[in-house]
């Protein structure tokens, strides 16, 4: 009782597995309180509905394809049919195609590096403007990022799309400040889910973090990002916006 969340109503879209981040953020916000919304979308609308049984409360299952102007239009009315506003929103959705990762940097087309920001970055915008009728003043927005300030084995175009998520934050954080309304991401160690083995060659990220990371890491441990997103989502950061929290172990801060 008495959780940092209560009577706060989250939406948290990108929602697949029991593994994805946003199943952590789900479960973490429900345990401080929250009424919590979950989304997907396509074929894996399915897989979701059934892993939402493994919150401790099943919550609603919303369809969204942030690539989708019918949806995102839809999202308002989607939502209220549950609840009558949002308290926040956690964007934890990323997709690059196959031949923006892995290392075909110098050969990827333009086509597939405009899936990967589409999806990935100008989603941050498309989601929170959805959603912006549900919001209010003290409303959060938590997305996450995968340190786009420097270069990645395999990463790719995924990296510059996380960039562009990172400056897209930014200024949604400059145009909704006055609206009372907060815009923060969470910058995740790398973390195994769906997405991060889509990714050819990544796993070598996985080694490497534990050796680097003063406070160790943990790549099957997604608890402490679903901890960080639901800080951000609550009051204890009024004053906190345009912001991106490491959530890595300490390894971004280290030389060698
Ligand atoms: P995940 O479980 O695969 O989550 C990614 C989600 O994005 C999935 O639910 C996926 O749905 C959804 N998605 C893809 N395209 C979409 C679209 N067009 N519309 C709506 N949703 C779409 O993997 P995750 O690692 O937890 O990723 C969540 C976030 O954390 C991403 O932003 C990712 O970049 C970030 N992150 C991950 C790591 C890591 O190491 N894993 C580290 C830092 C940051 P489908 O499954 O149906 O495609």
């Amino acid at each position: 009782m008495g959780g940092i969340l209560e009577g706060k109503r989250i939406l948290v879209a990108g929602v697949t597995m029991d593994n994805s981040l946003g199943f952590a953020a789900a479960k973490v916000a429900q345990e401080q309180g929250a009424t919590v919304l979950i989304t997907n979308f396509g074929r894996a609308l399915n897989i979701t509905k059934r892993i939402a049984k493994r919150l401790p409360v099943e919550p609603p299952v919303l369809e969204l394809d942030v690539t989708n102007e019918e949806h995102l239009a839809g999202l308002e009315s989607a939502v209220r049919e549950h609840v009558d506003g949002l308290d926040g929103v956690v964007h934890s959705i990323a997709f690059a195609p196959q031949d923006a990762l892995g290392g075909n940097f110098l050969n990827t087309q333009w086509p597939d590096v405009a899936t990967a920001v589409h999806v990935s970055a100008y989603s941050l915008k498309g989601l929170s403007m959805a959603a912006m009728p549900l919001l209010k003043e003290g409303a959060s927005i938590v997305g996450l990022t995968f340190d786009a300030s420097v270069a990645w084995p395999s990463y790719d175009w995924m990296g510059v799309a996380k960039a562009g998520l990172e400056s897209c934050a930014r200024y949604l954080a400059r145009d909704l400040g006055p609206k009372g309304i907060r815009v923060n991401l969470v910058s995740a160690g790398y973390t195994k889910t769906l997405a991060a083995g889509a990714i050819p060659g990544a796993d070598v990220m996985g080694t490497i973090w534990g050796e680097r990371a003063p406070l160790g890491w943990d790549v099957e441990d997604r608890e402490a990002t679903g901890l960080a997103v639901v800080a951000l989502l609550s009051d204890f950061f009024p004053k906190t916006t345009g912001e991106i929290v490491h959530v890595d172990g300490g390894y971004h801060a280290m030389g060698a």
